[in-house]
């Protein structure tokens, strides 16, 4: 009996901080030697009274095929298989950092509970959890790498009552995993009656104005697709990527002739003004300001609510700022179904492909010369920060009207 005995904590699999599976294992096994345990079967027996009852790793104890958990070789095959090692999972921290990015809570499954490891856990709790270990293992727990993007994708409930900025990830997280179901489930509330109010006072805009293509900017004949999300493996080979030029197939049928003069003020001076000259590197302090500015306009999805939004931030813009010109302190609405900000668009149109300077887009197919310039003060402050993330959007031209178009109400 030579000196204490080891302490082996029981093992959840539930990735908590100071869990190490590998770690577990070594101090399960070195347990089982101190007490001079040796022959397979028994130390199979031992193995469930290291798993924390009810937790995940009990979870999936119990359901091993019954030879497997008879026979120790086996379970630790199989754990080894379930928790990996530290060394087996290594990524780079920029296809970690993705990850992150990826693993997104939506609204719908906040007032949803989930099941670790046969505990009812609400949600925003078993994301906050998961999220801050895939942090830890891509070691930017201690920063504040990318809690900007992660947060701006929380559903907007969660972002209204935390804080918008965080020194470190655990800041952050916890922040995020204190937040009481009451205060969710009343924010829910508070965004539904919203919601309601936004397609009401959307109803009475229509009235006002001719319901036509006036809303997006775009006609039946015109349409922005997703195409596949673009799943680069980290943002930097994104940045390699390089598509072809679109080639100007279509040379646009909108602006034959027919237009007149109206269109003329809009000829083609490209949104993308260029930088006069040097210009001073954006400061830290410049990025925050314009990173949160951009958060105070959200970019709607494409469809019936969203477009409604966008139609009151587009009003709401007219009316703080009326005719003045954008900068970095008015953040301009971006039109719903065009590409994510800061992801490498064209100033012009909104999609992914091409350069403002190449764009053939047709008129009526552009962004408003106000959102390209917000989008290029953008791209110019932050660089193409959402470029890895973004769902590649691409304009597509259709050649004919389809035969149940009732004709654009032009
Ligand atoms: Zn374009």
């Amino acid at each position: 009996m030579a000196g204490e005995r080891e302490i082996v904590k029981v093992f959840s699999g539930e990735g908590g901080n100071d869990e190490n599976p590998s770690n577990f294992l070594r101090q399960f096994s070195r347990h089982m030697l101190t007490a001079s345990i040796t022959d397979d079967a028994v130390i199979a027996r031992n193995f469930i009274n290291y798993l924390d009852a009810g937790s995940t790793a009990d979870a999936w104890f119990a359901d091993l095929p019954a030879a497997t958990r008879a026979s120790w070789a086996l379970i630790e095959t199989e754990f080894n298989k379930r928790w990996p090692s530290p060394v087996q999972i290594k990524k780079t921290s920029a296809e970690m950092q993705k990850e992150i990015c990826d693993y997104q809570l939506t609204e719908e499954e906040l007032e949803k509970t989930v099941k670790i490891g046969g505990k009812d856990t609400h949600a925003h709790v078993a994301w906050a959890t998961k999220v801050l270990s895939m942090a830890q293992k891509a070691k930017i727990d201690q920063t504040d790498i990318i809690i900007w993007q992660v947060r701006r994708n929380l559903p907007l409930v969660i972002r209204d009552l935390i804080a918008t900025e965080f020194a470190t990830w655990d800041d952050f997280i916890k922040e995020v995993r204190d937040l009481k179901m009451e205060r969710i489930r009343e924010g829910l509330e508070k965004e539904r009656r919203r919601n309601g109010d936004i397609l009401k006072r959307l109803q009475e805009i229509e009235g006002r104005f001719p319901v036509s293509s006036q809303s997006t900017g775009l006609t039946p004949q015109l349409r922005r697709t997703f195409v596949t999300p673009a799943v680069q493996a980290n943002a930097a080979q994104a940045a390699r990527v390089d598509p072809p030029p679109r080639a100007p197939a279509n040379p646009n049928p909108f602006n034959v002739g027919a237009g007149g003069q109206g269109n003329l003020r809009f000829t083609r001076q490209p949104a993308t003004a260029q930088a006069p000259q040097t210009r001073e590197p954006p400061t830290q302090a410049q990025k925050d300001a314009l990173r949160r500015r951009i958060d105070e306009m959200p970019h709607h999805p494409d469809d019936a609510a969203g477009r409604a939004a966008y139609a009151i931030q587009l009003r709401d813009w007219q009316t703080t700022y009326g005719n003045t010109r954008v900068t970095e302190n008015t953040p301009f609405p971006l039109l719903p179904g065009t590409a994510m900000i800061c992801s490498e668009e064209c100033f012009t149109c909104g999609c992914h492909g091409h350069k403002s300077r190449q764009c053939t887009a047709p008129e009526n197919a552009r962004i408003s010369r106000n959102e390209g310039t917000w989008r290029s003060i953008c791209t110019r402050t932050l660089g193409p920060i959402n470029q890895g993330r973004a769902v590649a959007i691409n304009l597509v031209i259709e050649e004919y009207e389809d035969s149940q178009g009732n004709g654009v109400g032009l």
